[in-house]
């Protein structure tokens, strides 16, 4: 057996909760266990298995052995009872929300969201009956103004997505405590390694763990990390009868090697996008450089409170909007134009014709974002050679 005890730190704990190399004839990595479905040695054990009165698998819609130390570490990271591992951010949120939700219902959310969040909430669940209000959730006196004696969860990103505005977890917590309103927090941009929504009074951290979880661009997968009973109902309705979002064995493998190196990789991603953010915001192309690290940002000491560093996630408005946008978007050549975010890869994308091209015109204003904002999700590659890409790229846009 491992000496659990001495999984005590962040990094240590990314690298070995939840796997002892003891139990499976010591492969340092844990097995995947691709397998459908579980033999039962017994007619009694099935049934005992069904009825939740002996531990052990059924089916792997609702756990696999390699799934299950994923989960167990996602949560041990979230500090949180219980972690449920899906096919993809979406698969996550879904089984969350459909969960938790039912017709005449209804959803307070930021008015800034990733861009399918935004279309699930606004365009496809009224059709259930469920209805959302978009408020700023900077402003913990317009959340309160909006939670009504129907709302039943309130859902937030932080930093926001695209414009990078911080959203005060622990405020808005409160809020939703009082008012027994279940509170939703994607903590996709930060892992648990910059940012810790539970400790701050969140019920519910859900993620795109192909993003920086994953780290390598090489899979799609979710996660969802709360109370056991709530992480029950998840797996159990949500994924099992609802929406079926299960993560595959392989990929919660990959999930789990990206892990290792995750506090590694955001340390550099922030590091670097700090020093760009910087350097970005002197160059006479740019109008503004939205990076909670800035003396700029207007929640920089809200930031410093609740994130352990900023990230590697910058917006850039740049002077002459869109059509400077779209020149900036084709000078770049070392950074590599594409939608998602969280890679060793240094990606541009421009929200208004990608990951926002849900919203309508109004919309994206009305959520606080122009139409020449770019979007950089800072690599792993060495800083001086991304700043010199950008920096040519910023000449050209301005020309
Ligand atoms: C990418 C993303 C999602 C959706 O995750 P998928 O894994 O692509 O389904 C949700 N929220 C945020 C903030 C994201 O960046």
């Amino acid at each position: 057996m491992s000496d659990t005890s001495l999984f005590r730190g962040f990094a240590t704990r990314a690298i070995h909760h939840g796997y002892d190399p003891f139990e499976h004839q010591g492969a340092l990595n844990p097995p995947v266990f691709l397998t459908s479905t579980y033999a039962f040695d017994s007619v009694a054990t099935g049934a005992a298995r069904f009825a939740g009165t002996a531990e052990g698998y059924i089916y792997s819609r609702v756990g696999n052995p390699t799934v299950t130390v994923l989960e167990k570490r996602l949560a041990d990271l979230e500090e949180g009872e219980a972690g449920l591992a899906t096919s993809s951010g979406m698969g996550a949120l879904t089984a969350v929300l459909w969960t938790l939700l039912s017709a005449g219902d209804e959803v307070v959310a930021d008015r800034t969201l990733y861009g399918c969040t935004f279309g699930l909430l606004e365009h496809h669940m009224p059709k259930f009956g469920v209805t959302t209000r978009f408020v700023d959730l900077t402003d913990v006196a317009a959340l309160d103004a909006a939670i009504g004696p129907k709302t039943r969860v309130v859902i937030t990103e932080t930093p926001s997505n695209p414009n990078m505005r911080v959203i005060d977890i622990a405020a808005v917590a409160a809020v939703c405590r009082a008012a027994g309103v279940t509170f939703v927090v994607d903590n996709t941009y930060c892992t648990p390694y910059l940012q810790r929504p539970l400790t701050l009074g969140a019920d519910v951290v859900v993620h795109s763990a192909t993003k920086y979880l994953g780290g390598h661009g090489d899979l799609l997968a979710g996660a969802v990390v709360a109370s056991k009973e709530l992480v029950d109902r998840f797996r159990f309705v949500g994924i099992k009868e609802l929406n079926g979002a299960c993560i595959s064995a392989l990929d919660a493998f990959l999930v789990l090697r990206g892990l290792k190196t995750l506090t590694l990789r955001m340390d550099r991603h922030s590091d670097t996008a700090g020093r760009l953010a910087r350097e970005l915001e002197a160059h006479p192309a740019v109008a503004r450089v939205y990076y909670p690290g800035l003396d700029s940002h207007p929640q920089k000491a809200l930031a410093a409170r609740q994130m352990r560093a900023m990230g590697g996630m910058i917006a850039l408005e740049l002077k002459g909007g869109l059509e400077a946008g779209r020149r900036f978007m084709d000078a770049v050549a070392l950074a590599t134009r594409a939608v998602s975010l969280g890679d060793a890869e240094t990606l541009v994308q421009h929200p208004a014709s990608m990951t926002h091209s849900t919203y309508a015109p109004e919309e994206r204003a009305k959520h606080g974002f122009t139409d020449g904002l770019v979007r950089l999700s800072v690599g792993l590659e060495d800083h001086a050679d991304i700043r010199d890409d950008l920096v040519r790229a910023l000449d050209r846009a301005g020309r």
